[in-house]
């Protein structure tokens, strides 16, 4: 990403030479709706970044311009405004009054922010804003990097100044992240495991349905509902489980009776996903392409039959995918109920590919697609 506009105009602003960080947006490669089961997730993350420049200030002021959205705001570390504005700089107030509550004594500064991942396609623009700012201010601020603190400073915005329950994966995966890697966490004990993508030719392609159903809010805290129905009626015949999470395969098919039909459904997905998560971080970091495709195509399938929150653009990008040359898996990623899907290509494929998706996915529902091609990278870092 091209830093000299940034620098650029914060000289320009500031009068001033700027230090310049980034934090990286992210997919999720497979396991989905399984973080708040205790379960595991896969994501990696992104060679799309927000850019922060940045200079210390000598009193409590902060200054931050976002190029993204030609829009600033000024605001008083020891004045914090009022949560929940629905507002975008409720991010950045909201990581900096996180880390000053975890102790860190942070210093005023000029910010100007630019970015280059979409914004609300589920790549995790919330997160990488979080996450680079956090990190410019620490270092302004003289202070060390702890990346899981940084990380949860991030996840406590979006709770409590953003008004968004989400859970660790997204900021997780923006301090940590590493290139050629993707990481598996396992979201009961926040252990994580850096894993290996052995992909020979393949390529990471997103495409970007453009959608977002206004069904997703509400759908997800009934699945979340659901879930947590599951384990309650499960726990009179396994009383040790807390999570679904706890509950093996065999274990769900002895007992699967005894729940509603749409709780069995919800509970399988849950389960079976995080089988597959585990199974997905060997095949990848073995190089067994063959296995991932299945993966991936039985991940699909359970959030669209069993979970339900696909939604017609999704499969018909998942479709779409199945009949190119050189596709070996393709999911949707993220929610659901809009999004994106995440695709396995073969790198002399990809032209093909994003001509023939392109063409196919406008006929089919009048939308263009976004298509972005994208490596697994570094987490947050300082650009020197
Ligand atoms: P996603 O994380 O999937 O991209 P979210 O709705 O969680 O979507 O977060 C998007 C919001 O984050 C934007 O509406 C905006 O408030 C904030 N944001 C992200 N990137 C920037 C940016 N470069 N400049 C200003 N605000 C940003
Ligand atoms: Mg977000």
């Amino acid at each position: 990403m091209d830093t000299f506009r940034i620098v650029e105009l914060f000289q320009k602003k500031y009068g001033k030479q700027p230090r310049l960080f980034k934090a990286p947006g992210r997919v999720n490669l497979i396991g989905e709706h399984t973080d708040y089961n205790d379960g595991f997730v896969m994501p990696m993350a992104i060679d799309r970044w927000t850019i922060v420049a940045g200079t210390p200030r000598e009193d409590s002021k902060v200054n931050v311009t976002s190029i993204t959205l030609d829009k600033s705001v000024s605001f008083d570390l020891n004045k914090p405004g009022e949560p929940k504005r629905g507002e975008w700089y409720d991010y950045v107030e909201g990581v900096a009054q996180a880390l000053l509550k975890s102790g860190a004594t942070l210093r005023g500064a000029d910010f100007i922010i630019d970015s280059n991942i979409p914004i609300g396609a589920g790549l995790s623009s919330s997160a990488s804003i979080e996450v680079a700012i956090g990190f410019a201010f620490l270092v302004l601020s003289n202070l060390p990097i702890d990346r899981i603190k940084l990380a949860l400073a991030g996840q406590n915005a979006e709770h409590n100044y953003v008004g968004m329950n989400c859970g660790i994966m997204d900021q997780f995966i923006s301090t940590l992240g590493k290139k050629n890697h993707a990481l598996l966490i396992d979201c009961r004990s926040l252990d994580y495991k850096t894993i290996k993508l052995e992909l020979s030719d393949f390529l990471f392609v997103i495409c970007d349905t453009r959608v977002k159903h206004k069904l997703s809010s509400s759908e997800y805290n009934i699945r979340r509902q659901e879930c947590e129905k599951g384990v309650k009626i499960l726990r009179k015949i396994l009383p040790n489980i807390k999570a679904l999470r706890d509950v093996t395969f065999s274990e769900f098919n002895c007992h699967a009776n005894i729940l509603p039909v749409n709780v069995q459904k919800r509970c399988k997905h849950v389960i079976q996903e995080n089988l597959r998560t585990v199974q997905a971080a060997e095949a990848f970091s073995k190089g067994h392409l063959g296995m991932l495709k299945e993966l991936m195509a039985a991940s699909h399938r359970s959030l669209r039959d069993d979970y339900q929150v696909s939604c017609k653009e999704l499969d018909v990008l998942v479709d779409l995918a199945s009949f190119q040359n050189g596709v070996t898996g393709s999911r949707m990623t993220g929610g659901g109920f809009g999004g994106c899907t995440i695709n396995l290509v073969n790198k002399s494929n990809v032209q093909e590919f994003k001509a023939s998706i392109c063409k196919e996915y406008f006929a089919q529902t009048q939308i263009n697609p976004e298509i972005h091609v994208c490596e697994p990278s570094d987490g947050a870092c300082e650009i020197i």
